[in-house]
């Protein structure tokens, strides 16, 4: 055995770090190898207030974000809803994969940390799922994603902060419109937001409607920003 893979064995034994998408031993804690991150669809210059990637001007706001008043005031969405993140993010939403998770959001965390000159938003609420859709599915992805951010960055969660009180069609299938309609009235806000930041976590960002639909809903209860934390955005 050459010397060269013989350290990489040992190495690998002691952090047994292994890419979750081509199997080779990361030689690292992490579970992604640097040649797979890197070929992760990121989006590499985004509008901050909508996640969109931004045409070459010089300005960190996208044309219609200047144009219109957004329900958010910032969206932090490292990927582009592509495979292969598409894939991981399948697995945790439904078969609660915990890897594709744990290196998901540990690269969200590290986007919001940089691209956050002034505080962090005072609490994260993970976008709920109505009760009868998670004992169908046995687990929220946003809730998984909220812990694993609230670990790395130090803000608290509250799991509960806003509640569906009012199941909805799934958001598959209906247009931008009926998305919109499904959700009016199908959040309550539970804790106080008043003159708090507040970052609002899902695993992607579609259309935005329950987005914004909760963002409403915590913009009525006095939250003084609403920020959108999501593993990937689709665009386009
Ligand atoms: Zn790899
Ligand atoms: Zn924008």
């Amino acid at each position: 055995m050459d010397p060269a893979h013989w350290r990489q064995r040992a190495l690998a034994a002691l952090l047994p770090g292994r890419c979750l998408l081509c199997d080779v031993f990361t030689g690292t804690a992490t579970d992604l190898c640097d040649h797979c991150r890197a070929s992760l669809p990121w989006i590499t210059r985004p509008c901050t207030q909508c996640g969109l990637p931004l045409a070459d001007a010089p300005v960190p706001l996208c044309g219609s974000c200047i144009l219109r008043p957004s329900a958010f005031q910032r969206v932090v969405a490292p990927f582009a809803f592509e495979a292969p993140a598409a894939e991981l993010i399948r697995g945790i939403k439904f078969g609660g994969d915990l890897v594709a998770n744990r290196v998901l959001a540990t690269l969200l965390a590290g986007e919001i940390v940089q691209r956050y000159d002034d505080p962090l938003p005072a609490i994260i609420l993970p976008v709920p799922l109505h009760w009868r859709r998670l004992l169908r599915r046995g687990h929220n992805q946003a809730a998984l994603i909220a812990r694993t951010l609230g670990r790395l960055l130090g803000v608290p969660i509250e799991f509960d902060g806003v509640r569906r009180i009012r199941a909805t069609r799934a958001q598959t299938g209906l247009d931008r419109a009926a998305r919109r309609r499904n959700l009016i009235g199908a959040f309550a806000c539970r804790v106080p937001v008043a003159e708090r930041t507040v970052a609002v976590v899902d695993d992607v960002m579609t259309t935005g409607a329950t987005l914004i639909a909760m963002a409403h809903c915590l913009t009525a209860a006095g939250a003084s920003e609403v920020h959108v934390w999501t593993l990937a955005r689709t665009i386009g």
